[in-house]
């Protein structure tokens, strides 16, 4: 059987992935990148658009931030809305001077893939059977099927970066894992259309006909959301009724409104909370959405998973270089440290802004006073400001 040779072998070539291979490869460090789906699923795969600062400045420094800086579109604050009008919180002024920046995931995989062909390192596409194996002891492999044949990596390190439904954490012996979750009594419809956006900022809406929020990936494009029920099927949601629906949410006292324009891409999903610990087990690493998932109200799912690679990239330079096992010691800790704060978070914006099935009355008045509190508080709006662009990545 033919067999490569690497230092990281790295599962999934999502960003978190991308951006491992890319922090080791300035680093002098190889790896080999395994994804089981082709170039075009994973460059034109709709999902996240809000980067904190911290994965701005990841990109940047790295060296692939250019189109980033070109054509991502910052923003200082957002509103959130109720009662018919809209709230601003100004996030760089509450914050010294942090923001978000509305720059589509597909284009920073797009960014990242081709930094990747660049350096000339292994990317391996439509790759089949990817199985992590011998990770408790000191020489891990990696066994996958390309074209049909049958292949190993040899390597120092396995990066387990293969998404929530990826094959590294299964191949860890469940009785090791501690998983904590939360389900939502609700999912998003989310759609792309060809709209000039009409606002500068994002807005998040609590209606009492359920969650909407409008954003933005580009000049010409509009991105909307709405709760629904997490098992909707599509089909149920001709576009007259998403414009219906997003109308009688969005739509406020001072007349302000989306635009509107052809839906060229839609989709539901559902809403959960997901950790697992920790996220190391021997020498397999588990990183981004293969070890957390966050509910999207607190746009922190790729930025997480950028965090961790920074931290992880970080981590196995220190190991390169000196020998030195502490920083691989303290990833865990460290990721789910801020992994935590971003669940809290996460989930307090979720409750927050959306309607549940079986909410009460009471439940509802609070949430408006909640809201009420947030929008005239300076204390309140610092706190959601500071987790909204998120802290510094700490390596
Ligand atoms: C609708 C929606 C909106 C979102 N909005 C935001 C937002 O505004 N801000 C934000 O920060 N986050 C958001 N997120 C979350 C964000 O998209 C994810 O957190 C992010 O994709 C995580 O990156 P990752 O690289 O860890 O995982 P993924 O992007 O899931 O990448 C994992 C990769 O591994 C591959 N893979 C899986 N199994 C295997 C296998 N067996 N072998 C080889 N490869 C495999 C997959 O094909 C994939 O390419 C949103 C998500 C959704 C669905």
């Amino acid at each position: 059987m033919p067999v490569l040779r690497t230092q990281v072998a790295i599962v999934g070539a999502g960003p978190a992935g991308l951006m491992l291979g890319h922090l080791l490869h300035l680093r002098g460090i190889d790896s080999v990148i395994l994804e089981n789906r082709s170039r075009e699923y994973v460059i034109e795969r709709v999902r996240a658009g809000v980067l904190e600062q911290g994965t701005v400045d990841l990109m940047t420094s790295s060296g692939v931030g250019d189109r980033l800086q070109r054509e991502g579109m910052r923003h200082d604050g957002i509103y959130i809305a109720f009662d018919g009008a809209r709230h601003h919180i100004d996030m760089a002024a509450l914050t010294g001077g942090r923001a978000i920046t509305v720059y589509g995931q597909n284009e920073v995989v797009k960014d990242l893939i081709a930094a990747r062909i660049e350096s000339g390192r292994p990317l391996h596409f439509e790759v089949e059977q990817v199985r992590p194996q011998g990770f408790d002891g000191t020489s891990p492999l990696v066994g996958f099927v390309e074209n049909g044949e049958r292949r190993e990596i040899a390597c120092d390190f396995i990066a387990g970066c293969d998404g929530f439904h990826g094959v590294c954490r299964e191949s860890v012996p469940a009785d090791r894992l501690n998983v904590y979750e939360r389900e939502y009594p609700f999912g998003w419809l989310g759609i792309l259309a060809h709209a000039r956006p009409s606002s500068a900022e994002l807005v998040y809406s609590n209606h009492r006909r359920g969650f909407a929020l409008f954003s933005m990936r580009s000049p010409q494009v509009t991105r909307l959301y709405l709760q629904c029920a997490p098992d909707e099927s599509l089909d149920a949601w001709p576009d007259e009724r998403i414009w219906t629906e997003l109308r009688l949410r969005l739509e406020m006292a001072d007349g302000w409104r989306p635009n509107e324009g052809e839906i060229f891409q839609k989709g539901i999903t559902g809403m959960r909370s997901f950790v697992v610990e920790p996220m190391r087990f021997g020498r397999l690493f588990l990183a981004g959405d293969a070890a957390h998932i966050v509910p999207p109200t607190g746009a922190k799912g790729l930025n997480l998973a950028m965090a961790d690679v920074s931290r992880l990239a970080a981590a196995l330079t220190r190991y390169y270089e000196s020998g030195s096992e502490i920083g691989l010691d303290s990833y865990s800790e460290a990721s789910l440290r801020r992994t935590w704060r971003a669940q809290r978070f996460s989930w307090w914006m979720t409750t927050m802004l959306h309607r549940p099935p079986d909410e009460s009355a009471f439940d509802h008045k609070r949430q408006l006073a909640e809201l009420d509190y947030l929008v005239n508080s300076r204390a309140a709006m610092t706190s959601l400001a500071e987790n909204y662009v998120g802290t510094a990545f700490e390596d």
